[in-house]
């Protein structure tokens, strides 16, 4: 079925309550302009950025179990800080109607070797590899079971869209797009072409430290080569760059260099929590200049400023959801619309509750942010664009004919 992509960003199942005007609080940029306390619907959230199979694969969490469990299951374990702690599993997604995602593959190589950054990184690209091809077969299993569609063209993310915005089935699957988060494990370009055939659609060329094709957060190196080439053959095969872990020496680099879509799929300002994993505004403003959307993320080393990671507490630094919303508007205020602002949590990407906004407790609390947005004064429309709409219209873009 055509649909224009109108109807995407319409909001998802029309249960929006408005209540009389009250206040005038937000800095919102159409013509809601009052506060609206009572604001009670739900609605597609698209996030951005899931390590759903590490999760299943490294963390060997069966996400398709309920979350009590997988966190009773666990309770024991003390490998991870973020044991017993997860926000993740599909049924919470299908509560918080979350029904699209960006679900990646993670494997890196590199030669960092600080003990948290070894996490995901393997002695040789061959092995990183062969665990993103793991990951794949859990989500080939996945879909099997009828848990999770793979999106790969425009027909299937319309059609999946539609479903998630019309009051979907109780089972319905989670859809998802195919993302790798660090490129070390595409070994040749063969690999990458076999990568596409398999749903690959975006790859973020770094992860943490200097990489095989460019430098990562926390590196000083730059735009390799087979970089280079990599970008070439991404721009031909109509792949999206995720620019999210680029250093700042890549990231120019890969803006010069790649004429295709771009996205940031978890990235936060540097202007609100400064620190190399963040965006500057001028970065910022050039990917929006692109068309660029950027994901928010929830974990709280990147929402507030001074987060120490297993000594700061979310109780104890009184961070919320209202932190993100701090981050989505800097980004609005930045490009002027709120088209290049999307959701892309991170959530459980190596961390937990114990990392996450008190006034989150599973990932179906993404439902909290709409409401907040509204009383910053943001439209409807701006809203469902936030949550869903301007993902689905970069990809629309992205994967045009
Ligand atoms: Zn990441």
């Amino acid at each position: 079925m055509q649909l224009s992509s109108a109807t995407y960003i319409a909001l998802g199942t029309g249960r929006l309550r408005l209540t009389p005007p009250s206040a005038t609080t937000g800095r919102g940029f159409t013509n809601l302009k009052f506060k609206i306390p009572n604001l009670k619907f739900k609605m597609l959230i698209f996030d951005c950025h899931l390590d759903i199979s590490m999760n299943a694969m490294q963390w060997n969490r069966d996400v398709t179990r309920p979350l009590e469990e997988i966190r009773r299951r666990e309770a024991h374990l003390t490998d991870f800080l973020d044991r017993g702690q997860g926000t993740v599993s599909l049924g919470e997604m299908r509560r918080g109607q979350i029904g699209l995602c960006v679900a990646t593959l993670i494997g890196r190589c590199t030669s960092e070797k600080s003990p948290l950054r070894q996490l995901m990184a393997y002695e040789s690209p061959e092995i990183a590899w062969s665990v993103t091809q793991g990951q794949l077969a859990w989500y080939r299993q996945m879909e099997d079971d009828g848990q999770m569609r793979q999106i790969r063209d425009l027909a299937s993310l319309r059609e999946h869209a539609l479903l998630w915005q019309n009051d979907p089935p109780p089972d319905a699957p989670i859809g998802y797009i195919m993302s790798l988060e660090g490129a070390d494990s595409i070994l040749t370009p063969d690999h990458l072409q076999r990568s596409y055939d398999q749903g690959l659609r975006a790859i973020g060329l770094s992860h943490y430290g200097p990489g095989r094709y460019a430098g990562g957060t926390n590196s000083d190196t730059h735009l390799a080569p087979e970089g280079k080439r990599l970008l070439e053959e991404m721009e031909r095969l109509g792949m999206i760059v995720d620019a999210t872990h680029l250093n700042d020496e890549s990231f120019w680099e890969v803006l010069e260099n790649f004429g295709g879509a771009i996205w940031a799929s978890h990235q936060n300002c540097r202007e609100l929590v400064p620190g190399v994993r963040q965006f500057s505004d001028e970065q910022l403003r050039a990917l929006i200049e692109r068309g660029a959307v950027m994901g928010m993320a929830l974990d709280n080393w990147m929402l507030v400023p001074d987060w120490s990671r297993g000594k700061s507490t979310p109780e104890g630094s009184g961070v919320t959801l209202s932190n993100a919303v701090d981050h989505i508007d800097h980004i609005c205020q930045l490009a002027g619309s709120a088209q290049h602002c999307g959701i892309g949590t991170d959530l459980d990407g190596g961390f937990g509750r114990e990392q996450c906004p008190t006034d989150l407790e599973t990932i179906a609390d993404l439902q909290k942010i709409p409401p907040m947005l509204a009383e910053r004064g943001y439209s409807e429309e701006d809203i469902a664009g936030i949550m869903h709409g301007n993902w689905l219209q970069l990809l629309e873009r992205a994967w045009a004919e």
